[in-house]
């Protein structure tokens, strides 16, 4: 490992000024993910600024719907009576998630920034432009089966891992972030993640230096009837080879709302907008949620090692939706 300064900030201000100030300090949150890279040798900053004892841990009723302190615990989040009550999606996507070891360490902020499980990207001795720009991309030549079936490019097909964003992109979370000037900038969870040809070497739409500070969610018609599913190749510790995030809002059988996102699909979490389009007004039958699927996965473009994820989505998409429509306690 590469050495490196190690400080703890006082407050925000302090935190976000030392990472502005140099372009290779980092955050470091729980530690799950920044010091695993750190050890492989794949990130090497000069410097780690620990946030984790930043006052931003709380979560707390607002008056349009729920605030979810940045560095609150995932398993905090998950395990919280109003998430409970209110986002039952949230609560079973994080749990879905790494094991009760993680969740009790990783953080919500980490979990959005968490890096990218592609093992070419881990290996430092394979070509990966996301890890040195130019230099080719591992995994499209090789052993792809993990990777991405939309909207992937020649520079890069791998998948965004967390379960917790998925999610939130079907929650339409917003991002609350402290910037380099002090000020709050409010990003819809739509715009967190960049689009694929623009990612390069950043996922998201945050600028170095920037904290997320908390996540809000708004109180929704569709929250209350929803299902994650998750398949992935063990029942636990492992990412998802396909997950779903489905929210409904019914009248009478028929759709009113419908909220779609997935997982290990795409380079972010992916919103299944051409299923939503197709389900608007519908009634909540399996034939229709096939046709959905059929919509969405239309558009898919699958690589040498991946084919079989077309086929599962759309199952996937299918049963999320069935179970959505009569949700069980989580
Ligand atoms: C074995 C294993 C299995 C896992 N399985 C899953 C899984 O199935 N599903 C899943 O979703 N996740 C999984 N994870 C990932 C885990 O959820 C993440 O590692 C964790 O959420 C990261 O949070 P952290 O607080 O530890 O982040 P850190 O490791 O501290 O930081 C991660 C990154 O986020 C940045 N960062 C942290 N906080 C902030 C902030 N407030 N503002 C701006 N930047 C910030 C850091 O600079 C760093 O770049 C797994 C992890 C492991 C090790
Ligand atoms: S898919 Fe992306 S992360 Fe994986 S090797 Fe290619 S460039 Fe690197």
């Amino acid at each position: 490992m590469q050495p490196f300064r190690y400080t703890r900030a006082a407050d925000t201000n302090a935190a976000v000024n030392a990472v502005t100030s140099n372009m290779r300090a980092k955050f470091i949150a729980g530690g799950t993910n920044i010091l695993d890279l750190m050890k492989e040798g794949v990130e090497t900053p000069t410097e780690l600024v620990d946030i984790s004892r930043l006052n931003l841990t709380q979560i707390w009723a607002t008056a349009n719907g729920i605030s979810i302190g940045a560095l609150a615990k995932n398993v905090d989040t998950a395990n919280h009576p109003l998430i409970r009550r209110d986002y039952p999606l949230l609560t079973q996507a994080i749990l879905a998630g790494a094991s009760a070891q993680i969740r009790n360490m990783a953080t919500n902020g980490g979990n959005l920034m968490q890096q990218t499980r592609c093992s070419y990207f881990y290996d430092i001795s394979m070509p990966c432009n996301k890890r040195e720009a130019g230099s080719g991309c591992g995994a499209l030549e090789g052993f792809n089966r993990n990777h991405s079936i939309f909207d992937w490019d020649t520079n890069c097909a791998d998948v965004h891992p967390s379960d917790m964003c998925v999610a939130l992109a079907a929650l339409e979370a917003t991002v609350n972030v402290q910037g380099t000037d002090g000020k709050t900038r409010v990003i819809p969870f739509v715009e967190f993640f960049r689009p694929a040809a623009d990612m390069v070497m950043s996922d998201t739409t945050l600028r170095h230096g920037e904290l997320i500070t908390s996540i809000d969610l708004a109180r929704s018609s569709f929250a209350g009837n929803s299902h994650y599913l998750k398949i992935r190749d063990r029942a636990s510790y492992a990412f998802a080879l396909v997950s779903v995030a489905a929210a409904l809002e019914l009248s009478g059988g028929q759709i009113k709302q419908v909220r779609l996102a997935m997982g290990g699909v795409a380079r972010k979490p992916w919103r299944a907008f051409e299923a939503e389009k197709a389900l608007m007004g519908k009634a909540a039958t399996e034939e229709n949620f096939r046709a959905a699927a059929d919509a969405e996965m239309k558009h898919a473009r699958p690589l040498e090692h991946n084919k079989f994820k077309v086929e599962l989505a759309r199952r996937a998409i299918v049963l999320a939706l069935k179970r959505a429509s009569h949700p069980t306690a989580v």
